[in-house]
């Protein structure tokens, strides 16, 4: 199965503080070619080239952060779930600092900018991942396991030992519409009590009540919530971010339960892992000439 590549018309940007860093960041998004993949540019240090792709992950801790050498992008996540969420295949991300900006902790502020850009659909096709086989990733009682199907579904369920959070499950079935309504406004969220620790370790250095959900131990403290269930959304917003990392559309019908970064990432690497000769296939159709083969489904 083979999708048109698509990148946007024109170049748009914002600019906002890093979640983690606490350091205010311009984002630029720009047209790329078609078969250059999705790129991170670090725009202050002479346009060094980050793929986003599993193989650059550097970081899992909070957030994913993407890197090459000493030079890293970080909370890359919710921008990747708005690019993914608009078919969105290349594209070159120029960051002029180490943090991509959290702007109001959702992925809402990111679909707004593509839309204004406008997707633009190119000749260029490229391959969609399908897997022929279950794939299960497991730590303790974390899971995601992903069985065989045509189109995109997450599901997620999440169990948190907190009156404002408790037991939440949701599914999705990736569309970019339904995104932009059902998902992308869900904000990330953090404990009160875990901030002094978490600055002490360099992270939530920019995170305020603006730019995310705040619970003491009772409560979220800035509510309203956008949704009921607005924290088990932004966990499938989380995932959908983390599977652009695979570097191509992919297909199955995915279940998380309580995961989380880390877990994300061995998973796209068990999907890769899984779909190595589809891959290698592919890699040979690129070299050879379609017209060898007759036709090209
Ligand atoms: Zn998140």
């Amino acid at each position: 199965m083979h999708v048109h590549r698509k990148t946007i018309n024109a170049a748009v940007g914002i600019t906002g503080i890093g979640l983690h860093s606490g350091i205010y960041t311009r984002l630029e998004l720009k047209p790329a070619h078609a078969g250059s993949g999705i790129t991170f540019v670090r725009a202050d240090l002479h346009n060094m080239r980050i793929p986003a792709l599993q193989a650059s992950t550097t970081a899992l801790e909070y957030a994913t952060t993407v890197g090459r050498d000493d030079v890293a992008v970080g909370t890359v996540e919710h921008l990747l779930s708005a690019v993914v969420a608009s078919g969105i295949t290349d594209l070159d991300i120029h960051v002029d600092g180490p943090e991509v900006p959290i702007v109001d902790g959702s992925a809402l502020p990111f679909i707004h900018l593509i839309d204004a850009a406008g997707v633009r659909r190119m000749n260029e096709e490229i391959g969609v991942l399908r897997i022929d086989e279950p794939i299960e990733v497991v730590d303790g009682d974390k899971s995601i396991r992903m069985v065989p199907s045509r189109k995109l579904v997450l599901r997620y369920k999440i169990d948190f030992s907190h009156p404002a959070i408790g037991r939440q499950s949701c599914q999705f079935e990736l569309d970019h519409d339904s995104f932009s309504r059902k998902i992308a406004p869900a904000r990330t969220f953090g404990f009160v009590r875990e901030v002094e620790k978490l600055r002490a370790a360099g992270l939530a250095r920019g995170g305020s009540v603006e730019n995310c959900i705040a619970l003491d131990d009772q409560r979220v403290i800035n509510g309203p919530l956008r949704f009921r269930d607005e924290f088990v959304r932004h966990k499938i917003l989380d995932l959908l971010g983390d599977l652009a990392l695979v570097g191509r559309p992919l297909v199955g019908e995915i279940t998380a339960n309580r995961a989380g970064h880390a877990l994300h990432s061995r998973f796209v690497a068990r999907v890769l892992e899984a779909s190595r000769n589809q891959l290698r296939q592919e890699a040979g159709e690129m070299v050879t000439p379609p017209a060898a083969f007759g036709s090209f489904a």
